[in-house]
């Protein structure tokens, strides 16, 4: 191990507690929890002081959960700024999930060109019209990479004292401190620069579970985001890289917040990689309702049965899969390529299980593509279970496995290698690589807000289906949508909830962009990338769900993959019998 960084900072709370003077009055706006902030509120009335604490982080739902009192409205409006230096809708994106909060009241967002930082709210109660005005505390500043940012900070408003000032708070310096360690640290010129960088933080902010969903607002969460996606950018950038750049592969980047009873600190240093995993007991497949033990996967792969091949992952834990030859038009199916998407993993064992009983099974299976990821996943998630985890989305190179070729691997194909062996012993013409996205919203409230380079995923908005062939499959590449959607679409409640995402979604975010086939959204496109022509991507809000949200979540994987298995046994023959009459 190698220390980089270490620090720890006075709290923002306990610094206006220790400079109030007596008979002072003040609103100020910090990154705590609304308890914390309470709690400072309360001793500083014992000192004579009288203060509002809000939040700093999305203050529209804050004062709407703690100030504003909407029992009887009929009828909210909220003009949102827009920013030159900010996208459009990144102001009513920061107010989400409100309009699910709101009940029977009519809500609508109405865009006001100024860019100044604050939200006027207009509620109609029993036929009257009152105001409100919240302020949003932002900053506009250059980042890391030299991007500009709008980005949430903290603000310090004494009475009688007009706008007030930036307050800069333990959060923003605490971030600012170990990303500049970080940048101002010698790494050298060869990738991978490190094994595990870890950043270990304590912070005492308590996650905020909301009642719509899987909502939860969490600061802790939104640090571990984007340390590691600042990190990610800062290693591209030195790279020569441009930024949002898959094929990077830094190391293990992991950022590891855990809760404090008050202190906050952070420390940056590099470790070698781990080798094993911290796996819990066996579930029963079908029922499961958490991500299962690594162990356990393993082991219902062999249970399937036909030839096993496998390849090795940076650290040397070994990706296992298997090949059920038989003389049905081969589909390949694989998970976990990102294993913070948890629900593919199972879905990709309960249909593989299902698949085999058929006379002509031909198939590869490889549940567990990125060992190494699922691993730090499982790290990760002993401390904060309901946080979506990037880290462990890329593998220990910190690369994509997806955008690792024989060309750019190096010294370092690992992972990658077993999607060219399922491939070569198949010879699939179609790939169904199942997939999942956050659950609740992602942010990145140090660098803008809406996740750089990932906005598409900033909310949840239903099951969806990414299809991608290469030029000359597009008919089949219809057929396979239109056949799968019809099957998902007779699965009880997953159109309801697909309906009620998408329609939250669209009101903070705007439309979705997809096409809706047989009521799911669909996104279809030519794509030269892969060497299988046709690959089927499934995308379930699954980070993070547990219980029967999970087994909703693998069910649907499942029902994905034996659909799509089937309707392949009809297009492909229906293809090459068209290429015989040419
Ligand atoms: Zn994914």
């Amino acid at each position: 191990m190698s220390k980089i960084f270490e620090q720890s900072f006075e709290r923002s709370l306990e610094q206006l507690i220790s400079r109030a003077v007596s008979g002072q009055s003040f609103e100020a706006w910090t990154f705590d929890d609304t308890k914390s902030r309470r709690d400072a509120e309360a001793r500083l009335r014992e000192l004579g002081v009288t203060a509002r604490i809000r939040s700093a982080y999305k203050p529209l739902l804050f004062a709407f959960l703690e100030e504003i009192d909407i029992d009887g409205v009929e009828a909210i409006e909220i003009s949102y700024p827009v920013h030159a230096d900010a996208p459009e809708n990144r102001f009513r994106l920061e107010a989400y999930p409100l309009a699910s909060l709101a009940g029977e009241a009519k809500i609508t967002f109405v865009a006001r060109p100024d860019g100044e930082f604050f939200y006027e709210v207009l509620l109609t109660r029993a036929g009257k019209s009152e105001a409100h005005t919240v302020f949003a505390p932002n900053r506009v500043h250059i980042d890391i990479v030299g991007e500009t940012s709008v980005s949430p900070t903290g603000w310090l408003r004494p009475a009688g004292e007009g706008k007030g000032e930036r307050l800069e708070t333990d959060f923003e310096q605490l971030f600012d401190s170990a990303i500049q360690s970080v940048a101002n640290h010698d790494w050298g010129n060869d990738e991978p620069y490190f094994e595990e960088l870890n950043i270990r933080v304590t912070h005492p902010a308590e996650d905020l579970p909301l009642t719509v969903g899987d909502e939860v607002v969490s600061l802790r969460e939104a640090l571990h985001e984007d340390f590691y996606f600042s990190l990610l950018e800062f290693f591209q950038k030195k790279s020569g890289r441009p930024l949002g750049d898959r094929g990077l592969k830094p190391g293990q980047i992991v950022p590891e917040i855990v809760l404090s009873t008050g202190e906050i600190s952070v420390a940056v240093e590099t470790r070698p990689l781990s080798t094993g995993f911290s796996d819990g007991g066996d579930q029963n497949i079908e029922t499961a309702s958490e991500p299962p033990a690594a162990n356990q996967v393993n082991r219902l792969l062999a249970e399937i049965g036909g030839d096993e091949f496998n390849a090795r992952s940076r650290s040397g834990r070994v990706l296992s899969a298997r090949h059920i030859a038989g003389s049905d038009a081969a589909v390949m199916i694989s998970g976990g390529q990102h294993p913070n998407e948890t629900t593919g993993i199972v879905g990709a064992l309960r249909a593989a299980r299902r698949l085999v009983e058929r006379p002509n099974a031909h198939f590869t299976i490889s549940p567990l593509e990125n060992p190494d990821g699922y691993a730090l996943h499982q790290r990760l998630r002993a401390d904060n279970p309901r946080h979506m985890h990037h880290a462990a989305r890329y593998t220990a190179l910190g690369d994509d496995l997806e955008y690792r070729t024989r060309e750019n691997a190096g010294l370092h194909l690992n992972e990658k290698d077993i999607r060219f062996k399922a491939q070569d012993l198949s010879g699939a013409k179609l790939h169904v690589n199942l997939h999942g996205y956050p659950s609740h919203e992602w942010t990145r409230p140090l660098s803008g807000y809406i996740p750089r380079n990932f906005a598409m995923w900033t909310l949840p908005k239903g099951f969806f289906l990414v299809m991608r062939f290469q030029a000359g499959w597009e008919n089949e590449a219809e057929a396979l949508l239109d056949k799968v959607t019809r099957h998902l679409g007779a699965i009880p409640g997953l159109l309801d909830y697909n309906d009620r995402q998408i329609a939250l979604y669209e009101i903070h975010a705007g439309e979705t962009g997809f096409r809706i086939i047989n009521g799911f959204p669909c996104l279809s496109s030519v794509d030269e990338r892969h060497s299988v022509p046709m690959t089927l991507i499934t995308e379930y809000p699954d980070e993070t769900i547990y219980g029967a949200d999970f087994i909703t979540g693998h069910t649907a994987q499942m029902e994905t993959v034996l659909s799509a298995y089937a309707a392949w046994q009809e297009i492909l023959p229906a293809r090459n019998a068209d290429a015989l009459l040419v």
